[in-house]
């Protein structure tokens, strides 16, 4: 779809674009541009126990409401985000935004859960990450223990600065876990000593769990493992009942997934937390 914006660009607004150098730059601008004129929104997705069925946590995901491309999933922004660096201030906004929301759906009287927020290895390297944290926890009022940060194995590579900044983190009261678990470089060892509190496996394991024998032993595996370690799980990309049986049968204590809820926008979880 081509808008017609009267100007004789109209290539730059195609729905589907290339990874031209033009479009980069075009797309980095219409980003900064985006972030100034709060085209920005976040979409939740609930966390299930699996057992109970009960919310456990949301998740929050950024979307892009952009005048002409629609909306554009993360996708399609986050990795020139992260390569241009204004994922810095986007994630920030994402940080409060989530916290903000939280903060009001609990004075809403709706049950309290955590919110899990993705955190950029960018946001994840910078120095002030921590002032950043307790600040907008200050600012919004949610307490810490309320906010969850997700963060994946490759942010973990520098075990020594991962280890100071997670101990930190977890010093504050939020919760920490690592997102698409067992895609990354992940050494066991350094699983064992951060400081961590759950594991979310990753949906490329879970997608055919059924006729993977493969995937099956991981999945399994990761379970068990995170269970010795004293580390809780999530399985992530959850689509049917045979796959919600498996991590049940083998003990998966939490499940998000389109079998229970895509990510849906901010009102719609007022329902679901009811
Ligand atoms: P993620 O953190 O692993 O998030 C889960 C992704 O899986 C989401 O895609 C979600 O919509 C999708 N998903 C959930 N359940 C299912 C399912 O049952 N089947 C399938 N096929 N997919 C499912 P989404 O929202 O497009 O986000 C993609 C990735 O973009 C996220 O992966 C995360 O890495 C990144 N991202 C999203 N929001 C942010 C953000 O605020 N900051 C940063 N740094 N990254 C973000
Ligand atoms: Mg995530
Ligand atoms: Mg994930
Ligand atoms: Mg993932």
């Amino acid at each position: 779809k081509v808008k017609e914006n009267g100007r004789n660009d109209g290539m730059l607004y195609c729905e589907e674009w290339d990874n031209s150098s033009l479009e980069r730059l075009t797309l980095q601008h219409e980003l900064r541009q985006g972030l100034q004129r709060n085209e920005f929104l976040l979409h939740y997705q609930p966390q299930y126990h699996l057992n109970t069925g009960e919310i456990v946590g949301l998740e929050a995901l950024v979307r892009w409401q952009h005048p002409e491309r629609g909306m554009v999933p993360p996708g399609h922004f986050i990795p020139l985000a992260e390569e241009s660096g204004m994922i810095v201030q986007l994630g920030e906004w994402v940080l409060e935004e989530a916290c903000r929301q939280n903060k009001a759906w609990q004075d809403a009287g709706l049950k309290a859960v955590p919110v899990s927020v993705n955190l950029s290895i960018r946001q994840f390297m910078q120095q002030n990450l921590i002032e950043k944290v307790s600040s907008i926890l200050r600012e919004t009022g949610l307490s810490p223990q309320y906010l969850e940060l997700e963060i994946t194995e490759t942010m973990t590579m520098d075990v020594h600065r991962a280890t100071q900044c997670l101990l930190e983190l977890t010093k504050l009261g939020v919760g920490i876990s690592i997102d698409d678990f067992g895609t990354g470089y992940s050494s066991f060892n350094y699983l064992k000593n951060l400081p961590i509190g759950k594991l979310k496996i990753d949906r490329s394991f879970v997608r055919d769990i059924q006729h993977d024998p493969g995937n099956a032993s991981i999945v399994a595996a990761i379970i068990a493992m995170a269970h010795n370690l004293n580390l809780q799980v999530i399985a992530e990309g959850v689509e049917t009942e045979e796959q919600m049986q498996f991590l049940k049968k083998h003990m998966c204590d939490e499940m998000q997934g389109y079998f229970w809820s895509p990510p849906v926008p901010n009102y719609q979880i007022a329902g679901l937390l009811r």
